[in-house]
């Protein structure tokens, strides 16, 4: 199971900067999570959660393949 984004997770502002957000739980920032389930901590409880509903987390280090993208390319 596979979603295109994880953006559902509980967010907040970072302290002084009103326009950046982090998740609420492993506190990485919504820009880096980039909305990627392997964006959050593997500590996270939204992490956690959804992969013990069967969503797939990438590999850290997949090498072997690059063919598969899923449309994350950086604007
Ligand atoms: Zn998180």
């Amino acid at each position: 199971m596979k979603k295109l984004y994880y953006i559902d997770y509980p967010q907040e502002h970072l302290e002084d900067q009103m326009h950046r957000y982090r998740c609420v739980y492993c506190k990485v920032e919504t820009t880096i999570i980039n909305g990627k389930l392997e964006g959050h901590l593997p500590s996270c409880a939204y992490r956690i959660k959804l992969v013990g509903a069967g969503y797939e987390v990438a590999p850290l280090a997949a090498t072997d393949n690059l063919v598969s993208h899923d449309a994350d390319d950086f604007d």
